[in-house]
């Protein structure tokens, strides 16, 4: 099944939630460094949808025509869950869509001795499976902190069914 790739632009605060999304496939913007009226024109020159916990800034940006989505929720689960329910997102990782957390690039499949030099040699003789980001070189293999991805998503997943609920 074809999955669909939402375009977002994240306020500076978002930047935990911006790796999640992109992990998922998402097409992030991201920079601490932007302005609310900077990032309201990126969201509407490269129709974004802006994701903002400042209520002020969804404010202005709706008045200007923009697709903001106000997040609510504490944890990054609750905020993911927000989200995967106004937007319809997928909560399970795909290697085969998923974007470089650091640059948003999507990533690559890698042989392993093309890795051998960049990652550790635990790394290396532990796992057989590794993703290149074409754009900064970040290597990204299924490694232990996987549990804990699994673990957040699942808890998205719980979440999202008792938001359904309501
Ligand atoms: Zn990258």
């Amino acid at each position: 099944m074809e999955r669909i790739t939402l375009k977002f632009i994240a306020d500076g605060m978002l930047g935990k939630l911006t790796r999640w999304l992109r992990m998922l496939g998402h097409n992030v913007k991201y920079s601490n460094k932007l302005d609310d009226a900077q990032l309201i024109a990126i969201a509407k020159k490269e129709r974004r949808i802006l994701l903002t916990r400042d209520l002020e800034l969804y404010q202005q940006a709706t008045a200007k025509g923009v697709n903001a989505f106000y997040l609510e929720g504490k944890t990054e689960a609750e905020k993911l869950a927000h989200i995967a329910k106004r937007f319809n997102i997928k909560l399970d990782i795909d290697m085969a869509t998923s974007r470089c957390t650091k640059c948003n690039s999507r990533v690559k499949p890698t042989s392993k001795e093309k890795v051998a030099d960049k990652v550790e040699k635990s790394t290396f003789s532990y796992y057989n499976e590794f993703w290149e980001c074409p754009k900064c070189g970040q290597i990204y293999w299924q490694g232990a902190h996987w549990t804990k991805i699994r673990k957040t998503l699942e808890a998205t997943k719980e979440k999202l069914e008792k938001l359904n609920k309501k």
